[in-house]
């Protein structure tokens, strides 16, 4: 059992006791709540690793040195985290990065952009505002080949969802 949402919520309001801003940057989610958080490079709770495929152009000989690996274009999370995280956040420049991480608090599950509702963006930041930056992050993915966004969808059990994430109805065509 995971730390429940009330208590996470409880400590983010001790770490955050102001608002901070999210906006989207043409292809990435700048968030001012991750360089106090974390919560989404460290180690997870879950048992189940969490998957980030890579694009054809990001694999290399050595991806291991950079992620924990599922296969050889499956960067993962799991209870070592990320191995890219250091003390000062992700060592590596964005392109080199998972799609996922530059969209993150919101997944791509099919074709459904999703909001991770754990994350203190998503508990903190009005919701219209969300759906603002939301849809930018869908027509950003929108110009991505038909084969790459299938690539880097997620298809998250329904349970997960249900206590995981909020739909706001943003979908990628
Ligand atoms: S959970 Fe949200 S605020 Fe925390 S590191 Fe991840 S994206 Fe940033
Ligand atoms: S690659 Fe960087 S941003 Fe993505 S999960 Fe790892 S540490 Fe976090």
């Amino acid at each position: 059992m995971g730390t429940s949402l009330e208590d996470l919520l409880k400590r983010w309001r001790v770490v955050f006791p102001r608002r901070r801003s999210v906006a989207w940057r043409g292809s990435w989610l700048s968030n001012g709540y991750c360089s106090d958080c974390r919560l989404c490079c460290g180690p997870q709770e879950e048992t189940e690793p969490f998957p980030m495929k890579l694009l054809p152009h990001q694999l290399g000989p050595n991806l291991a040195q950079d992620f924990y690996l599922l296969d050889a274009e499956t960067a993962c999370l799991d209870n070592r985290g990320c191995r890219a995280c250091t003390d000062h956040g992700c060592r590596l420049q964005r392109g080199r990065r998972p799609v996922a991480c530059g969209l993150f608090p919101f997944v791509l599950n099919g074709n459904a952009l999703l909001l991770y509702q754990r994350c203190p963006a998503s508990l903190f930041t009005p919701l219209s505002r969300l759906e603002s930056v939301g849809r930018k992050a869908a027509h950003w993915l929108s110009g991505f080949s038909t084969r790459d966004r299938a690539h880097i969808a997620l298809n998250l059990p329904v349970a997960v969802l249900a206590d995981r994430y909020i739909d706001l109805h943003i979908r990628v065509h």
